[in-house]
């Protein structure tokens, strides 16, 4: 990449305040090239949505809007829902990411019944090989807070917001998170968690239908399609910088105290 002369870094300095001013504080690469073979569906949709690669709050689909509260699905059949949406995806190609290197669509995992319910970002090296959500190191640290309050992971869903790993795991574009996340969506409908945990600032911009800086989403309750949401960092965010498990750890027990854990002492590790 070049060098910027002083005056480019200062033009370039004040361009990122501006968009820290407006509350835009991610900035993202725009996604490798699309191969000429994918589908044309997929190239107009790339087209449609690629002029910035930024998530604007009008690339980002609404969940309320989409929200149709549909009769609630017996708890003997949930597990049935959820094949059907694994079999409506198929083999997908209806998003860049199809295209992108994945060797494995990670649908998700856990109780269909699960009263709390955990939504990352989208999977790395390890999901895309195993076919399932955090398995890696991020995985290992999810666990332990799971585990931290008193649930195993066998308890409880856990999902992302797209299901096919993003190239070098950049950030999902709006295309790709708007067109996987409706999947996520009638996932969410099926199990009717109680809580949703958005792990990170793309889990809870796309649960909340828009964008806002991760602290100010922290620390309270919001609402996504019928159930309550609790916004914390993502964990791969806390491995790089551990001391934030002190502010996630007071994030899950919020969590808790709604499901009416209790909350034991915080544990070394999470
Ligand atoms: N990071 C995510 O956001 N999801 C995974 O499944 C793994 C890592």
């Amino acid at each position: 990449m070049p060098r910027l002369d002083p005056e480019q870094q200062a033009a370039l300095a004040a361009r990122v305040n501006y968009y820290r001013d407006l509350g835009v504080f991610d900035f993202y690469r725009r996604g490798d090239a699309i191969p000429e073979s994918a589908p044309e569906s997929v190239l107009a949709a790339v087209e449609a949505g690629a002029e910035e690669s930024m998530p604007k709050k009008s690339s980002i689909a609404p969940p309320q809007e989409l929200f149709v509260a549909g009769t609630p699905i017996a708890p003997e059949k949930r597990e049935g829902a959820l094949k059907a949406i694994r079999e409506d995806i198929g083999d997908c190609t209806r998003c860049p990411l199809a295209f992108a290197g994945r060797h494995t669509i990670v649908f998700g995992e856990g109780d269909p019944n699960a009263r709390l319910m955990f939504v990352g970002e989208g999977p790395g090296a390890d999901e895309d090989a195993q076919g399932r959500p955090f398995v890696g190191r991020a995985g290992q640290l999810l666990n332990n807070m799971i585990t931290a309050m008193g649930l195993q992971r066998e308890q409880v869903y856990i999902a992302n917001i797209v299901k096919c790993r993003p190239p070098q795991n950049r950030t999902p574009e709006p295309v790709e998170a708007n067109t996987c996340s409706q999947f996520l969506f009638r996932q969410i409908d099926v199990v009717r968690p109680e809580i949703l945990v958005a792990l990170g600032s793309t889990a809870a911009t796309y649960l909340l239908g828009g964008k806002a800086s991760l602290s100010s989403l922290r620390g309270r309750l919001h609402e996504a399609r019928g159930s309550k949401l609790i916004v914390t960092y993502h964990p791969a965010y806390l491995l790089r910088d551990p001391r934030q498990k002190k502010e996630a750890w007071a994030d899950l027990q919020i969590a808790m105290a709604e499901l009416g854990l209790k909350a034991p002492k915080r544990p070394a590790g999470v």
